[in-house]
């Protein structure tokens, strides 16, 4: 039987791609990336439509390396969607070779996205994947010229689809066909086609040379502020987030909690002595404090805590600071 590893987003198209080709009685074995920008949560939901599991792939040190410089560059945010695919088309290229499989497939569309699904850029994914002689878009087959696996004929390229552009009503006719009924957004669940993540990943990574698992779980909560020393301020905005914040505190920063009032946890690192004044104020100011009254913060370090004291003032003094 022939073996076909889908990369499996969960979406419309992933789903009618491993659809196209179950009916064509080919094992297909989904794939679903894993880093901390997307998860598998949602392509486990989908895979359920067609009566397949997807098997969630962890590259999330692969994905940061690749993240830092990307050879093809960014999109309109953070996402380098170029080098993405080619990194994920090669993972899959080497579980398909251990596991004896036959080819790699995607629900790509040609001309469906402005950078990464245009012809040019789909060849290139393919190319810098190390698998191109491998690679097949269902969705779009009959647009591209055929690939080894149609004329081996282990793929019948007549049962493949020649769908382009940017509308998506065809896929819709084929899921109400095919009875899909429930599936993400294009293009949702990626946070680096997030804008507000996106600066803040853009604003760290112009001041560190390696992006670490842990910095960017720390991206994705609070509201960030950058200090006029080169500190780094993130500050809870409700209970769940100061919980999450201050488990995710590494050697060396500083933590701020107010004492007698509720109100945010708040991580400082790079902790330039000279922001701490500032840090106090802001911890403050973002609590349930009254104006121009002065309070307590504890600063806990590696060294162990210290109080300080503090005036609220108004936020806008701080919106100059704040990384959005
Ligand atoms: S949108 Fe995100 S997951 Fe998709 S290819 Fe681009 S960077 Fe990768």
């Amino acid at each position: 039987m022939t073996i076909a590893y889908g990369i499996f987003s969960g979406g419309l198209d992933s789903l009618l791609a491993a659809r196209i080709l179950v009916d064509q009685d080919i094992e297909v074995r989904l794939l679903t990336f894993v880093t901390p920008f997307f998860s598998a949560k949602r392509a486990k939901i989908s895979s359920q439509q067609i009566g397949l599991t997807t098997r969630p792939v962890e590259i999330t040190q692969s994905h940061l390396n690749m993240l830092e410089n990307p050879k093809h560059g960014y999109g309109r945010f953070m996402n380098p969607c170029i080098d993405c695919h080619a990194l994920m088309f090669n993972h899959a290229g080497r579980i398909m070779e251990e596991e004896e499989g036959d080819f790699l497939f995607s629900g790509e569309v040609l001309g469906q996205r402005p950078k990464s699904q245009i012809a040019w850029a789909m060849k290139l994914v393919a190319r810098e994947s190390g698998y191109a002689d491998y690679i097949l878009r269902p969705l779009s087959s009959l647009k591209l010229p055929p690939t080894k696996m149609e004329l081996a004929g282990l793929v019948d390229r007549d049962r493949l689809l020649g769908l382009s552009g940017r509308s998506r009503k065809p896929q819709m006719e084929l899921a109400a066909k095919f009875k899909i009924k429930d599936y993400p957004s294009p293009a949702g669940g990626c946070l680096l086609t997030d804008p507000i993540f996106s600066n803040r990943l853009k604003e760290f990574m112009s001041r560190t040379k390696q992006l670490s698992h842990q910095d960017v779980k720390i991206l994705k909560w609070g509201r960030h502020f950058r200090l006029p020393g080169g500190s780094k301020l993130v500050v809870g905005r409700n209970e769940k987030e100061n919980e999450i914040i201050s488990k995710l505190s590494k050697p060396g920063d500083f933590i701020l909690e107010t004492v007698n009032i509720p109100g945010p946890t708040v991580i400082m690192s790079g902790s330039d002595p000279s922001d701490l004044e500032l840090a106090a104020s802001i911890t403050v100011s973002y609590g349930d404090s009254e104006p121009d009254q002065l309070y307590k913060v504890i600063l806990t370090s590696d060294d162990g805590k210290k109080c300080l004291e503090a005036v609220r003032q108004a936020k806008e003094v701080f919106a100059h600071l704040m990384i959005i």
